[in-house]
């Protein structure tokens, strides 16, 4: 019997036991593969996740087996998922189902399991996502997962791949009109296979004008490829689609490789003078409304802005937004100079934050009981100012940001 220590080392190391218990643990939905699952989640990541679905009898399991010989080929190692929710097989069963697959399965590059949702609502999308994570820590470069496209279910474990195919094939009966919209929606590469059947021409024909109807990105028009699987035939063509998919061309490259994580750092420099912004916005609301009603309305027979106890109110709101917008202006103002200068990106972002949200109670305090009603426009503003202290990283991350720079450049001047 083996424990999670030793299954969870087993996988990282690529061993097919230990994958094959994990995979049963994560299949049955148990507390141990929920577990396993964690500890995994954060190797996973590095596969390329191709989805491949479409009618039973298009020739799928073909063009898995093709695929994955072409994939060999280039040293790739691949990991099959098979997904029927309606005939749920064990592993055994689908081996001996698959003849075609043969070519395979005594290969150590390849690793073939199906899934069994057991009938749980959801349960195909979890078990999909745990069989993905775990086979994506073993190390495989490429995962095929393969589905009957029927229903939503599909579509749903479908958007775990980054690449999806749909299959047709001529002469099924399956007319192009009848495909499901959602199936049409998902696909990012179409496969017309048995292509040398009678009919595969005017299949790939009134596919284009279909997809030529639904299509919606600018950025990506979904190729059409014609194969033979049991003839290897156009396999190198789809292929070669399939790394036009995720490849991003030079030309869109926003920097060099590996510096990604310095770049989204960057963003959310920028993104923080941003929410600094908005919460200066909401502060300068707050006043604004807070002077207008201090000024119309009466108690004890004069406005309340005639109140020193208002009118000190006022006077802090005033303080605050100038101090908060002065900083904001300086973060945007020294923005290029980038992360030497990220603790005062962060000051203004917690700074401003803090105030929006202080200032958006005062303002409510300031209308007294219509403070609370929508037509006031005050109590909303809470609602906005609160979130600042939030998204872009929490005040408490912003804490850490400035505390870890003072504790390691202790001259106040330089940041
Ligand atoms: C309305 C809204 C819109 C959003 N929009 C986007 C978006 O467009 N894009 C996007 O990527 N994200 C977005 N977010 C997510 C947002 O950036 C995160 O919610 C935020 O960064 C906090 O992360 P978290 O929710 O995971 O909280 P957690 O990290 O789980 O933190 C929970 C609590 O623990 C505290 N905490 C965590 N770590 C520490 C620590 N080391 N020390 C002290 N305290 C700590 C936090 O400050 C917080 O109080 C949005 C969130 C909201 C509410």
């Amino acid at each position: 019997m083996m424990d999670l220590e030793t299954v969870y080392q087993g996988i990282q190391e690529g061993r097919r036991r230990a994958l094959a218990r994990g995979l049963s643990w994560v299949d049955e939905g148990s507390d141990r593969g929920n577990a396993l699952l964690g500890r995994l989640f954060p190797h996973a990541g590095h596969a390329h996740v191709i989805g491949i679905t479409g009618a039973p009898g298009v020739g799928k399991s073909t063009l898995v087996n093709a695929l994955t010989l072409h994939l060999r080929k280039t040293k790739q190692t691949v990991g099959i998922l098979a997904v029927d929710p309606s005939s749920p097989f064990t592993g055994g069963a689908i081996l001996g189902d698959r003849i075609r697959m043969q070519d395979s399965v005594d290969d150590q590059g390849v690793y073939m399991r199906s899934l069994a949702s057991r009938g749980h609502v959801g349960g195909l999308s979890r078990a999909t996502f745990g069989a993905l994570t775990l086979l994506d820590a073993a190390g495989f470069d490429v995962i095929l997962i393969e589905t009957v496209g029927a229903g939503q279910a599909e579509v749903d474990v479908m958007r775990f791949a980054q690449t999806v195919l749909v299959v047709l094939a001529p002469g099924l009966g399956d007319d192009i009109q009848a495909i499901k919209a959602g199936i049409l929606e998902i696909g990012n590469i179409f496969v017309v296979n048995k292509g040398d059947r009678e009919g595969a021409d005017r299949t790939v024909r009134s596919l284009r004008s279909m997809l030529g109807l639904t299509s919606t990105s600018l950025d990506w028009v979904p190729p059409i490829i014609k194969t033979s699987a049991d003839r290897n035939e156009g396999i190198g063509e789809l292929v070669q689609a399939i790394e036009d998919h995720v490849r991003v061309p030079e030309e869109n490259r926003l920097g060099q490789e590996g510096q990604g994580y310095s770049m989204a750092l960057f963003l959310l420099d920028g993104g923080r003078i941003g929410i600094a912004a908005q919460s200066v916005g909401i502060m300068s609301t707050a006043l604004e409304r807070s002077l207008a009603y201090a000024r119309e309305r009466e108690q004890f027979g004069r406005p309340i802005g005639q109140f020193e106890g208002v009118q000190w109110r006022l006077a802090d709101m005033a303080t605050d937004l100038h101090a908060a917008r002065l900083m904001t202006y300086e973060a945007a103002h020294r923005r290029e100079e980038g992360p030497a200068q990220r603790p005062l990106f962060a000051m203004a972002k917690l700074f401003a934050s803090e105030k929006a949200v202080q200032h958006a109670a005062d303002a409510i305090q300031i209308f007294g009981g219509y403070g609370y009603m929508r037509e006031y426009g005050v109590e909303r503003l809470l609602r906005d100012a609160k979130v600042t202290e939030i998204y872009e990283g929490t005040s408490e991350i912003m804490r850490l940001v400035i505390a870890s720079r003072l504790l390691k450049e202790y001259d106040l001047g330089n940041i």
